[in-house]
């Protein structure tokens, strides 16, 4: 089913979560039993990300060094169909423009029908590491606004090359990425939001938030997507913090602030057992306050390590 279908029949909020595929060499087999116990909440779609290539350099006995493409984490695909089969959910992968010329989203896409996905979060992804900035392929896509297109027109049954002959269409319905705090690279709230209400124009049908740990920035931003004519579903997405490292990390990486309250907490904290006590029940709250107000589904980012959202579920669904 579509996920805009879940959300209009759903009877109380929805859960959801997503996972990353294992680092290549490890089994699958672990992170399914792992997320198992989330089954529970009756998840009705659980996302895959997709992680595209990097580049590392690899040094010859000459001295001379070799660059070298590699995928840390590859499998988004097979993992789409594990997830079917195991739990019976849907599954939605993520589609990069990054690493993807037009020919091979087209194969990808082509793939997932085939398989029986349905939904599809559609993304621009960032520039490999090592590499300041995003560059696209040589007939890529510059913007996630390009690749909702491209699967809009294979929803009309348009191929890439069959500009005359109409063929299958496929029915994905089409999710994108939103910024309550505003995408690094835009110079402003309001110029992402142009760009957001492009990937809607363009046939996005909802969308999921960056994480965020401030609530009263994500119903500013609700309130901002819906004066700029968007109305599309929103999902917020929430992650609980349960280590140290976090604390640094996810504000650097991810390009967001933490509420002094929450930091004022933190900073106490001597290892992760005491980061957990602050971040599972800051997740709940956070949670509790955002059903209160009426959203439809809370997205869960796992990094694939489920007990955290296990506990914050507990309490919330
Ligand atoms: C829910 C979610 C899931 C994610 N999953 C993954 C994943 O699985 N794998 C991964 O690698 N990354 C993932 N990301 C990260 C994402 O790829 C990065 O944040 C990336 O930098 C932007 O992707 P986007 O789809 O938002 O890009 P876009 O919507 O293309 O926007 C990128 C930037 O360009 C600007 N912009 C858009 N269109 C135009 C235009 N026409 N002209 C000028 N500027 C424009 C926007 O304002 C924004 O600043 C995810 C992010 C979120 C929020």
């Amino acid at each position: 089913m579509k996920i805009t279908e879940y959300i209009q029949q759903a009877t109380k909020p929805l859960f959801s979560f997503e996972i990353l595929p294992p680092l290549k060499g490890q089994s699958l087999n672990n992170l399914l039993e792992g997320i198992a116990p989330l089954m529970e909440f009756n998840p009705p779609f659980v996302d895959v990300t997709y992680h595209r290539e990097e580049f590392i350099y690899k040094k010859h006995p000459n001295g001379l060094l070799e660059k070298v493409s590699t995928k840390k984490r590859p499998g988004t695909v097979g993992i789409c169909a594990a997830l079917m089969n195991r739990f019976h959910v849907d599954a939605v992968p993520h589609l990069l423009c990054g690493g993807f010329t037009k020919e091979e989203t087209e194969n990808a896409l082509i793939d997932l029908n085939f398989i029986g996905v349905q939904n599809v979060l559609a993304l621009r992804g960032d520039a490999p590491k090592m590499e300041g900035k995003f560059v696209p392929e040589v007939n890529g896509h510059n913007y996630a606004c390009e690749l909702v297109e491209q699967i809009t027109r294979m929803n009309k049954g348009k191929y890439l090359h069959e500009e005359t002959e109409i063929g299958f269409q496929t029915d994905f319905c089409v999710g994108v990425a939103g910024y309550p705090e505003k995408h690094f690279e835009a110079p402003s709230m309001k110029f992402d939001l142009k760009h957001l209400k492009a990937k809607v124009d363009a046939g996005a049908e909802y969308i999921v938030t960056q994480m965020f740990f401030d609530n009263s920035r994500f119903f500013e931003y609700v309130k901002k997507v819906r004066e700029a004519g968007i109305d599309v579903p929103i999902i917020p997405g929430l992650k609980p913090i349960t280590t140290l490292s976090q604390i640094v990390n996810l504000p650097s990486t991810f390009f967001l602030d933490f509420p002094d309250d929450l930091m004022d907490e933190l900073e106490k904290c001597k290892d992760n057992a005491a980061v957990k006590e602050v971040g599972i029940p800051w997740a709940i709250q956070q949670s509790k306050e955002l059903i209160a107000a009426g959203i439809p589904c809370i997205h869960y980012y796992t990094m694939s390590k489920a007990d955290a959202t296990y506990k914050i579920a507990k309490e919330v669904f």
